[in-house]
């Protein structure tokens, strides 16, 4: 009875959560709305002179440089190009080595069922406000260095300077499908995953090693496409989905099992001499398979940071932050951090925490170009845990928390795609088209 009463009291707190991130919305579409309105009325009143800059702003054109535009970075630049002025004072430079916007979310899924891979690429740019387009510079490399004014290009050696900075490199630096594509550009991303969906396909005998939300999903669709299929879930930890609450550990347990996915529980492979096809496990069992996919390995990409301020990057290799989200190194107070790589205290990193941060830095951003203090202070919410875990094609169940307390709720799920034709949309493009122009690199 008392988790039941506990159980109800958090979702009244989620509807005031959610009521709440409407209202935020809201506020911010209105704000921004004004500030097209004033961009119309200064172009209008400028329009007989020969120049639109305004003329009491400096001459020097000055640059927020992000680095990383995924969840994090990307909602940053959205919100900050519609806020700052845009006459030319101020420039927003993108170094993102992807050519498209990869959407983690329906990577496991897409390496499973075939015929839906281009969709995981979205063209950059229309998520980006309009007015503030031309002010925009994207540049599709990896940053390879931090300096105190600059920031280098691996592949061109340009050294980009900045006024402000943003760090929003994640933790996939390195990483393989299913848990990032592992290619910059689509045609090649769509391959992988093509070639993923057929090593599944024709896999009698499938191995997953890590049971986190990416390898529980992987193999449920498996099993749940290929009936017949013999697939293994190798997890190294007592329960999979560990970092969640038991609940969600039991459900999603439950559901694997239900399917008919043999989960292995504290087993981890380890590296052997044995023949091709044969996983040997800690326990020393051999596990025979014809196709193996790791879903493990995440880990923040903080290296570049590593030179300029070694200190504010933690032994987990986070990069530690203020509650401004400006980095933990007072005498660097222009570089910000958000998203996977920045250490803020989110128990379970995720998409919507690593907005919600890109939010707060971005606001902070703005004030400091308007001369202002930077004071809009992050602190994790229990509601940014929220995760969306599918036990197969059809079914899927979300999960809050709140301390010790724990909300499931039960879906059934029509769409195999797992609605990415919204998520277009949401990033202001047309499903599915993919046209050259804007997000393209720019001189
Ligand atoms: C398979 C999978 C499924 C997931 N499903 C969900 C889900 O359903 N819901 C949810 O909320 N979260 C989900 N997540 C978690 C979510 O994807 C991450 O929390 C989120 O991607 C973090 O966003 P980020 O912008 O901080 O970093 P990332 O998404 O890791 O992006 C970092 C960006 O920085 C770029 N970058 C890295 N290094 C450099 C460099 N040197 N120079 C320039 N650019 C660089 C990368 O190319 C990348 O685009 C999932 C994760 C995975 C792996």
């Amino acid at each position: 009875m008392g988790s039941r009463v506990a159980s109800a009291v958090l979702y009244l707190k989620l509807v005031v959560y959610s009521l709440g991130l409407l209202l935020d919305n809201f506020k911010r579409s209105r704000a921004a709305r004004k500030v097209a309105l004033e961009d119309a009325k200064r172009a209008d009143s400028s329009s007989s002179s020969s120049s639109s800059k305004d003329p009491s702003a400096s001459t020097e054109t000055r640059n927020i440089v992000i680095v990383g535009a995924s969840f994090a970075g990307y909602h940053a630049a959205r919100i900050i190009a519609s806020s700052i002025p845009v006459d030319g004072s101020w420039n927003i430079v993108i170094v993102e080595p992807n050519q498209h916007y990869q959407f983690t979310w329906t990577l496991p899924r897409f390496c499973v069922i075939q015929g839906h891979e281009d969709k995981t690429f979205i063209p950059y740019g229309p998520y980006l406000p309009e007015r503030a387009r031309h002010i925009v510079r994207w540049v599709h490399h990896h940053a390879s260095r931090i300096g105190k004014t600059s920031v280098t290009i691996r592949e061109t050696n340009e050294e980009i300077p900045y006024d402000y900075l943003v760090i929003a490199t994640g933790s996939g630096l390195g990483l393989q499908l299913p848990s990032r594509v592992g290619a910059q550009d689509k045609k090649k991303g769509s391959e992988l995953l093509r070639q993923m969906q057929q090593s599944i396909k024709e896999a009698g005998r499938l191995v997953v090693i890590g049971g986190g939300a990416a390898g529980v999903e992987l193999a449920a669709d498996a099993k749940e496409l290929y009936p017949d299929k013999s697939v293994t879930l190798v997890h190294s930890r007592n329960a999979v989905m560990h970092r969640f609450g038991p609940d969600l550990q039991a459900e999603a347990l439950k559901g694997l099992r239900d399917l008919g996915v043999e989960v292995m529980l504290e087993e981890r492979a380890v590296q052997s001499e044995d023949e091709p096809g044969v996983l040997t496990l800690r326990s020393g069992k051999k596990l025979e398979f014809d196709f193996c996919v790791n879903c493990g390995g995440q880990s923040p990409s903080s290296q570049l940071l590593q030179e300029l301020a070694p200190a504010a990057i933690a032994e987990s290799g986070h990069i530690r932050v203020r509650p401004t989200l400006q980095i933990d190194d007072p005498s660097l107070p222009n570089i910000y951090a958000c998203g996977d790589v920045a250490q803020t205290g989110v128990r379970n990193p995720n998409a919507r925490a690593a907005m919600k941060q890109a939010q707060y830095v971005a606001d902070n951003v703005v004030l400091a170009v308007q001369g202002r203090e930077p004071s809009k202070l992050y602190t994790p919410s229990w509601a940014d845990g929220v995760i969306k875990l599918t036990l197969g094609l059809s079914r899927s169940v979300t999960h809050f928390s709140k301390g010790k307390t724990e909300l499931l709720m039960h879906a059934k799920e029509k769409d195999e795609t797992l609605m990415i034709a919204q998520v277009w949309t949401h990033m202001g493009a047309t499903p599915y088209e993919d046209v050259d122009g804007v997000g393209k690199e720019t001189a």
